[in-house]
C-alpha cells in the first residue's frame, strides 16, 4: 500500500510503502535527498482505514480481514492504554511500565482468545461493568468466521454492516477511554524518538498526522471541548445515530482523507 510523500528539499512527490513500524526512510527519486517520514497512527486505525479503502474499491471479502484485525489490535491498544494509565496512577516510571507490559503481552501475543481475555478484565476493572459486547453479535464474530475460515463470499452490504458494527464498538470504547488513549500513543512517540536520535545528520525527519476515521472524530471532540466552556449535552430532539448511520457519516467525513491509499 503506497502513500504520497513530499521531498523537503525539492518539494516533489515520492510514493512510499506503508511499513508496520510507521517509520519510512525515503530517498527522493528526483534529487536524491534523504528523509524519514514518521506517521502518527495506531495499528488499529491503519487496519480499519485499509479495510475501508478495500471496501470502497470493491474488495468486500478482503475488507473483512482488515476490519477483524483492526478490532483485535484495538483490544490490544485498550489493554496497553489501561495498563500504562494504572502504572502512571501508581507513580511508576513510563519506560519501566512499558517494558513490564511488553513482557506480559508476550505471553498472549500469539493467541487472540487470550488477548480478548486480557481485554475483558481490563474493561471490567476500568469501567466496573461487564463487557457485554463480547457476546459475539455486537462484534459480528459469526460473520467474520464464516468469511475468514469457511471461504464465504460476502456481498458489499453485509461487509458494510459488519464494518459499521466494528466502527461503532471501537468508537464507543475510544470515547470511554478518553485521554487515557494518550498513554498508549506515547509508546509510539518513544519508538519514533529513538529512531530519530539515530538518524544521520543528512536525513530530514518529517512527522505526519494521517487523518484516520477515528482520529478525525477524536480531534473533532477535542476541538469541540476546547471551544465550549460546558460539556456538550445531547438534546431531546436529536436522535442518536445508529451504527450504520455513524459509519456512513464518518465515511463521508473521511473518504477524502482515505483517497491517498492506493492499492498497488
Ligand atoms: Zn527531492
Amino acid at each position: 500500500m503506497l502513500f504520497p510523500t513530499t521531498c523537503p528539499n525539492c518539494l516533489r512527490e515520492n510514493r512510499a510503502e506503508f511499513t508496520d513500524s510507521n517509520i519510512h526512510e525515503v530517498t527522493c527519486q528526483h534529487c536524491q535527498a534523504r528523509y524519514c517520514v514518521f506517521v502518527r497512527k495506531q495499528k488499529f486505525e491503519m487496519l480499519f482505514d485499509l479495510g475501508t479503502r478495500a471496501l470502497l474499491d470493491g474488495y468486500a471479502r478482503e475488507a473483512v480481514a482488515s476490519f477483524a484485525a483492526a478490532l483485535e489490535r484495538f483490544f490490544e491498544f485498550y489493554v496497553r492504554a489501561y495498563a500504562l494509565e494504572r502504572a502512571a496512577e501508581r507513580g511508576g516510571e513510563f519506560g519501566e511500565a512499558l517494558r513490564t507490559l511488553e513482557g506480559t503481552w508476550r505471553h498472549v501475543v500469539s493467541q487472540s482468545e487470550r488477548q480478548v481475555g486480557m481485554f475483558a478484565l481490563a474493561y471490567l476493572l476500568r469501567e466496573g461493568q461487564e463487557p457485554e459486547f463480547l457476546g459475539g453479535k455486537a462484534m459480528g464474530t459469526d460473520f467474520r468466521n464464516k468469511v475468514i475460515h469457511r471461504g464465504y463470499i460476502p456481498g458489499h452490504a453485509e461487509v458494510e454492516e459488519y464494518a459499521a458494527r466494528i466502527f461503532a464498538l471501537i468508537d464507543r470504547l475510544l470515547t470511554e477511554l478518553g485521554d487515557t488513549a494518550q498513554h498508549a500513543e506515547l509508546a509510539q512517540e518513544q519508538v519514533f524518538a529513538a529512531h530519530l536520535a539515530a538518524l544521520p545528520d543528512n536525513v530530514t525527519a518529517i512527522f505526519e498526522e494521517h487523518p484516520g476515521m477515528f482520529r478525525a472524530r477524536r480531534f473533532g471532540q477535542e476541538h469541540l471541548s476546547k471551544s465550549r466552556a460546558t460539556p456538550l449535552s445531547v438534546t431531546g430532539s436529536q436522535t442518536p445515530l445508529n451504527n450504520a448511520q455513524a459509519f456512513q457519516q464518518a465515511l463521508r467525513e473521511r473518504s477524502q482523507g482515505l483517497s491517498h491509499f492506493k492499492f498497488k
